[in-house]
């Protein structure tokens, strides 16, 4: 079978290797339907995010058909139509038996297409207890948002919200950054987003909650939403990483900053301010108490439009154009700005539907 295999920074190509079988009794094969392009499958390739294994398969937000089962598996059936959860916990360790199972210690520090095989292949090798059959009315595209809106959901877990009033802003309108925006408005939340780059803001601002608003200045949000550039706000999620300080800056007494973003970037923040204001800063990574099966409950249901925030579905031998298209230019070897409208880009890996 083929699958993209992570070489080195910026050396990734199509490999033709083994066919996978199952060898433990809860092993399960799945013919990979989609599988769709993270900023961690970029920063891995650019470097910025160093922590994949060389020789490892990229990709884990993924879903497909199930091929093969393990002697011991009861609850699916080759046929079945599955979304994968990539991030594995042993409940042994330290950390999960803390209940941090996000950071469990036999994980290899990550999770699939990171430190072992991903799904950007025509195959994948998981665990029963890691599917979820879909419903038949569930496409494959939209249900591999499955894993990304499973983090957004850890992250609106750890906000806390209690109340639907506050002032909340998003920055970023990537395909987190709409996830995020899309689940506080699920929690009642109508926040305002941030984003500079015009594509993102053109695919953005025709698939945003009717409610929200759409800025590219955080300055000028706050005039025409508070009429004062130092007002204050309640709740603000960072996915681009950058705006720690100045969010920071405009935090209510209360004010809570979840930051999303791998970025490696160190910010100055005031001590002072955190304890005499009772602010927050928060980080969030992966899934946590349920949050995959909770996501794609809120996907089957439409509560969350995955299908509209999915921009373009290329074909796997075009992966070097699809990840052009989130500005990771692999044959130049380097970032470029985005040049088309999108959000989140699938690779096709068969024609499964
Ligand atoms: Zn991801
Ligand atoms: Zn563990």
């Amino acid at each position: 079978m083929k699958a993209l295999k992570f070489n080195q920074i910026w050396d990734v190509e199509i490999q033709e290797v083994e066919p996978l079988h199952c060898i433990e009794p809860d092993d399960v094969v799945v013919d990979i339907a989609v599988c769709g392009i993270c900023g961690t499958d970029v920063g891995i390739i650019t470097g910025s995010y160093p922590v994949a294994v060389p020789g490892t398969t990229l990709g884990h937000e993924t879903t497909g058909v199930v091929a093969q089962v393990g002697s011991g598996v009861t609850r699916f059936q080759i046929g079945d139509r599955v979304v994968i959860n990539p991030t594995y916990s042993c409940g042994h360790c330290r950390m999960c038996q803390t209940g941090n199972l996000n950071h469990c210690e036999m994980k290899l520090g990550t999770e699939a297409g990171v430190s072992y095989d991903g799904a950007f292949a025509e195959q994948y090798l998981a665990k029963e207890g890691y599917l979820i059959k879909l419903a038949d009315h569930v496409s494959m595209e939209a249900a591999s948002l499955t894993e990304p809106l499973s983090c957004t959901l850890t992250g609106v877990d750890k906000l806390g919200i209690t109340h639907t009033n506050i002032r909340a802003a998003v920055a970023g309108s990537g395909p987190m950054g709409m996830l995020y925006l899309w689940a506080l408005h699920e929690r009642g939340v109508n926040a305002f987003m941030i984003e500079k780059n015009p594509n993102r803001v053109q695919f953005a601002s025709q698939n945003l909650p009717a409610e929200c608003r759409l800025y590219t200045d955080f300055a000028e949000a706050l005039v025409k939403e508070y009429g004062d550039q130092a007002a204050l706000i309640d709740l603000c999620v960072d996915t681009t990483g950058q705006l720690t300080e100045y969010v920071f800056d405009h935090l209510a007494p209360g004010g809570k900053l979840l930051n999303v973003a791998l970025k490696d970037k160190h910010a100055s923040l005031d001590i002072l301010k955190i304890a005499d204001k009772s602010l927050s800063v928060i980080g969030s990574i992966d899934s946590l108490n349920n949050s995959f099966e909770r996501a794609y409950a809120m996907i089957r249901d439409r509560v969350i439009p995955a299908d509209r925030l999915v921009s373009q579905v290329f074909d796997f031998e075009d992966y070097q154009q699809a990840f052009l298209t989130v500005g990771c230019d692999i044959a130049a070897k380097t970032q470029i700005p985005l040049s088309t409208p999108n959000c989140k880009v699938l690779l096709r890996l068969s024609d499964l539907k």
